[in-house]
C-alpha cells in the first residue's frame, strides 16, 4: 500500500478520498486554489499546498505543478477525482513518466473510451448492444442526411468528442438535418476542438440506467449492479438511486455482464461506468466513464463495498477478494444532489458566504459535502455544493427518509436546490417509480414550484444572527495556519491543530 497520495481535486470528491485514504492508513496531500484556503479539504489532508489562483486553468488543472508537488512531498500516487484531470490521457502519461502511480485506468483504455465513434467500434465488437447509428463520424451535411433516412427518423447527433450534453441534436425530418449538422459540428468543435459528429437512432423517453465497475489488474472485473440516474435537467442527473426499480435480477445480470464484457474490451483497470439506455427490457451501450462518479454513494450503501477505497487499493497492486456471486444488494439507496442554483429562479447559479450549515444527521443518512460555515461560494467551480444519501430497507421507505433529512438540512447564505428536491420527493410519479429521462420536462411543477417560504424565512433570519460568529471562528482558524504562498508554503495538520 502507498504511504501517501496527492489528491488533485476539490470539493466534495477529495475529501471524500482523503477519507478513504486515512481510513487505509495513507496520508493525504490536498492542493487548494486560492479561493479554497478554508475549504473542507484543506483542512483535513495532511499536507495542503495552495496552486494558484482560482480559475481552474490557473490550478486545479496545472498538471506539471501536481506532479511536481507530489514528487516533492513523497507521495506515491496522485488520485484525480471526477472531472478536471481525470480522464485526460496525456496527464496519466506525465504522471507515469515522473515515477507515479495514477489511481484509474490507463490512457489507453481512457482514450479508447473517451471518442465516442472509438468506444461504439470496440463494444460492438465486444458483442455489447448500441443504439442504431453510424460508427464512424460523419464527412459532412449530404452524408448525414442520407444516413438519417437509413436509420429513421427521429435521430440525435452527437459529438464523437462529446461530454454534458454539447454537441447534441434532436432531428426529427428531413428539413432540419443540414442546419442540425452544421451547428452539432460547430458547437462540438467549439467545446471540445473536435467538430466530428456522429448520428444515433434518437430513443423516445428511456431510462438512463448505468453499471457500475470494478477491475483489478489480476484479470478481475465485476459489475456493483446498476443506478437508475433517469432524474436529468439538461442532461445533468440531478438523483441517483440504487437499484432501479424496474430491471429484474435476470436483466441486472445480462446488464452487468454486458458492462463487463464493454471494461474488459479496453482492459479497463480501477472503478467506472458503463451507462446505458434502457427502454422495454431492452438496453443499449450510450458510453463508458473512465473515472469515480458523484453518484457511486448509492452503490457503496447497497453492496457495503467502499469504492474509493478500492480505488486505492486496486491501483496498489491488490486482487478484488470477491466474486461476482459475492456481490450482494441490500435495501435502497437515493442520493440528491445539492447544488447552489435557485429553483425558483430557473436553477441560475447563487453565490454568497455560507453563513449557516446544519446537516441531517441519523439512521441511514450520509452526508458527502465540499462545504462549511464561512465558506465563500463562487462561480469558478461547478455549482455541486454537496451530495446527501439515504440508504433504508425499501425504495419507499427511502424516500420517506430523504424527505425527513432534506427537512433537517438548513443552507443559509446561498439559495440551494432542496426545495427542488423536497418536491420530487412528494410527486406521485416519482414515488411510484414511473420515470425516464423527460421526467423533468413532463413535471415542469417540480422543478419551478414555490418554496417553502416560511421555514427558508426562520432559517434565514437564524442566520443571519450567526453570520458575526461565524465569521470571527473562521477568522481564527485562518489566523492559525501558517500564510500559504502560492506555490511554496505546506502547512503540517499536527503543526496548526497545536496553535
Ligand atoms: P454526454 O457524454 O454529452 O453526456 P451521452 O451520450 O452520455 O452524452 O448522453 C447524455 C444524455 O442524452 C443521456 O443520459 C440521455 O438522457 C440522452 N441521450 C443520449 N443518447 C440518446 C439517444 N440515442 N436517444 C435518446 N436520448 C439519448
Amino acid at each position: 500500500m502507498f504511504n501517501k497520495i496527492l489528491i488533485a481535486n476539490r470539493g466534495e470528491i477529495a475529501l471524500r478520498i482523503i477519507r478513504a485514504a486515512h481510513e487505509l492508513g495513507v496520508g493525504a496531500v490536498a492542493v487548494y486554489s486560492e479561493a479554497d484556503r478554508l475549504a473542507p479539504h484543506v483542512l483535513a489532508a495532511d499536507e495542503a499546498y495552495c496552486i494558484g489562483p482560482a480559475p481552474s486553468a490557473q490550478s486545479y488543472l496545472r498538471a506539471d505543478e501536481l506532479i511536481r508537488i507530489a514528487r516533492q512531498t513523497g507521495a506515491e500516487a496522485i488520485h484525480p477525482g471526477y472531472g478536471f484531470l481525470s480522464e485526460r490521457a496525456p496527464f496519466i502519461r506525465a504522471v507515469r513518466e515522473a515515477g507515479l502511480v495514477f489511481i484509474g485506468p490507463s490512457p489507453e483504455a481512457i482514450e479508447a473510451m473517451g471518442d465516442k465513434t472509438e468506444a461504439r467500434k470496440r463494444v460492438i465488437a465486444a458483442g455489447v448492444p448500441v443504439v442504431p447509428g453510424t460508427e464512424d463520424a460523419l464527412a459532412d451535411a449530404a452524408q448525414a442526411r442520407r444516413v438519417a433516412a437509413e436509420v429513421g427518423y427521429p435521430v440525435l447527433l452527437k459529438a464523437a468528442a462529446g461530454g454534458g450534453g454539447k454537441g447534441m441534436r434532436v432531428v426529427r425530418g428531413d428539413a432540419e438535418i443540414e442546419g442540425a449538422f452544421e451547428a452539432a459540428s460547430r458547437e462540438a468543435l467549439a467545446a471540445f476542438g473536435d467538430g466530428s459528429v456522429y448520428i444515433e437512432k434518437y430513443l423516445e423517453g428511456p431510462r438512463h440506467i448505468e453499471i457500475q465497475l470494478l477491475a483489478d489488474r489480476h484479470g478481475t472485473t465485476l459489475h456493483l449492479g446498476e443506478r437508475e440516474c433517469s432524474i436529468q435537467r439538461r442532461h445533468q442527473k440531478l438523483i441517483e438511486e440504487a437499484p432501479s426499480a424496474v430491471l429484474t435480477p435476470g436483466q441486472r445480470a445480462a446488464m452487468g455482464a454486458t458492462a463487463v464484457a464493454a471494461a474488459k474490451s479496453v482492459g479497463y483497470e480501477g472503478a467506472g461506468t458503463v451507462e446505458f439506455l434502457y427502454r422495454n427490457g431492452e438496453f443499449f451501450f450510450l458510453e463508458m466513464n473512465t473515472r469515480i462518479q458523484v453518484e457511486h454513494p448509492v452503490t457503496e450503501l447497497v453492496t457495503g463495498i467502499d469504492l474509493v477505497q478500492w480505488q486505492i487499493r486496486v491501483a496498489a497492486g491488490e486482487a478484488l477478494p470477491w466474486t461476482q456471486d459475492g456481490i450482494v444488494f441490500h435495501g435502497h439507496a437515493i442520493e440528491c444532489r445539492i447544488t447552489s442554483e435557485d429553483p425558483a429562479n430557473g436553477f441560475l447559479p447563487s453565490v454568497g458566504r455560507i453563513a449557516m450549515l446544519e446537516v441531517p444527521a441519523g439512521p441511514g443518512v450520509r452526508w458527502d459535502s465540499g462545504i462549511a460555515a464561512g465558506y465563500e461560494v463562487g462561480l469558478s467551480y461547478d455549482p455541486m455544493l454537496a451530495k446527501l444519501i439515504v440508504h433504508a430497507p425499501t425504495r419507499a421507505e427511502a424516500i420517506d427518509r430523504m424527505k425527513r433529512a432534506l427537512g433537517e438540512l438548513r443552507v443559509v447564505g446561498v439559495d440551494t436546490s432542496v426545495p427542488f428536491h423536497l418536491r420530487v420527493m412528494d410527486e406521485p410519479d416519482f414515488r411510484a417509480a414511473r420515470l425516464d429521462i423527460r421526467y423533468l420536462e413532463t413535471h415542469e411543477q417540480v422543478l419551478f414550484g414555490t418554496a417553502p417560504d416560511e421555514e427558508l424565512l426562520r432559517a434565514a433570519v437564524l442566520g443571519a444572527a450567526l453570520i458575526e460568529e461565524e465569521t470571527r471562528t473562521r477568522r481564527s482558524v485562518l489566523r492559525a495556519q501558517p500564510s500559504a504562498g502560492q506555490t511554496s508554503g505546506w502547512k503540517n495538520r499536527a503543526e496548526w491543530r497545536s496553535r
